[in-house]
């Protein structure tokens, strides 16, 4: 049994009171590599922001979970080797799918976990919910739980349709599961291909996919059941067309690949939404980044070489995401 507590890490609780009272939003990046790690804690460093870094079952299966609870400790040593005197990392579970695996990460050092019942009919999802919350909370570890399902692919999250979160059955359900923040769908949706070209319009200047618009009618209503309760928002990737471009330009091939825009992003971290996920504009940096370095230096073998800019990149685009979409800059 280690307690996060031991490893400098924090739980969401008074993260999230003051992301909703300051209309901001707390940044939920994936992470299953060293390179984004680094990247992750030198951009939070470097713009006093809080940072949740998360971990999907995907991620567990690549990278090993122990390693990566290691990986986050030494995340808040590396922050303060940068300088930052009281650092506010999370250690986040991403879609935890049975009580048992949460239980496993809070076990293991985990200050916070997501329990994933949206597939199951709505009585289960709260009682499996309410049983994680009454382990976590014996161990100061805050939960997140999703109402509504999100279309798209993410790892091993998938769903063909969303299915709109009902405003009318936040109350009940928070109440009644005890969950600390609640992820609602709206709209977003997990991966590269967040909608088909049938749902998209067409920019007439750039002939690129225009997707439409998040639900923020509904999300005003969910503010309106639960004010000031924390919402989460996950699959909102923006999937920047210029890495897209770049990707495309040096071998790549993906056609169509389309996310939430940032305008919508910025406005939704004014409201309750307090926390925001984004995986794929990390793979997408990361792959832009190596796939131009190839083929402007053919010779090179050595993975340093194309990882520096890589991590550069990304770091480059958690930074921009921090200080121009979220806001959660200059608040540690
Ligand atoms: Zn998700």
């Amino acid at each position: 049994m280690t307690s996060y507590k031991e490893l400098g890490l924090v739980n969401t609780r008074e993260m999230f009171a003051k992301a909703v009272a300051g209309g901001y939003a707390i940044p939920a990046f994936n992470f299953n590599t060293m390179e984004q790690m680094q990247a992750i804690v030198q951009a939070a460093v470097e713009c006093k922001s809080p940072v949740i870094m998360q971990v999907s079952k995907g991620a567990r299966a690549y990278a090993n979970g122990t390693i990566l609870r290691y990986m986050a400790q030494g995340a808040v040593e590396y922050a303060k080797e940068l300088g930052c005197e009281n650092p506010q990392i999370v250690l986040h579970l991403d879609h935890g799918d049975s009580f048992e695996i949460c239980k496993e990460c809070i076990d293991n050092g985990f200050s916070s976990v997501m329990i994933d019942g949206s597939h199951l009919p709505y009585e289960e999802n709260i009682a499996l919910t309410k049983k994680v919350v009454e382990y976590a909370h014996a161990h100061d570890v805050t939960v997140e739980a999703e109402l509504g399902v999100l279309a798209g692919v993410e790892d091993e999250v998938s769903s063909e349709v969303s299915h709109y979160t009902k405003p009318e059955e936040v109350v009940d359900f928070s109440t009644r599961s005890g969950c600390d923040s609640l992820a609602i769908s709206i709209g977003t949706s997990h991966g590269a291909y967040k909608f088909t070209r049938e749902q998209c319009t067409v920019d007439p200047q750039t002939g690129k996919l225009v997707p439409p618009p998040l639900a923020f009618d509904i999300l005003a209503e969910i503010e309106n059941q639960l004010p000031g309760f924390p919402i989460v928002l996950h699959g909102s990737s923006s999937v920047p067309q210029d890495e897209v471009d770049t990707i495309n330009q040096f071998g790549g091939k993906l056609p169509d690949a389309v996310g939430i825009p940032e305008e919508q992003l910025r406005k939704a971290s004014e409201s309750a939404v307090c926390k925001i996920n984004i995986d794929s504009d990390s793979r997408l940096a990361m792959t832009a980044a190596i796939r131009k370095h190839f083929a402007e230096n053919p010779g090179h073998f050595d993975p340093r070489q194309y990882l520096k800019p890589a991590r550069e990149n990304m770091k480059k685009m958690y930074v921009h995401k921090i200080v121009n979409v979220l806001g959660s800059n200059d608040k540690l």
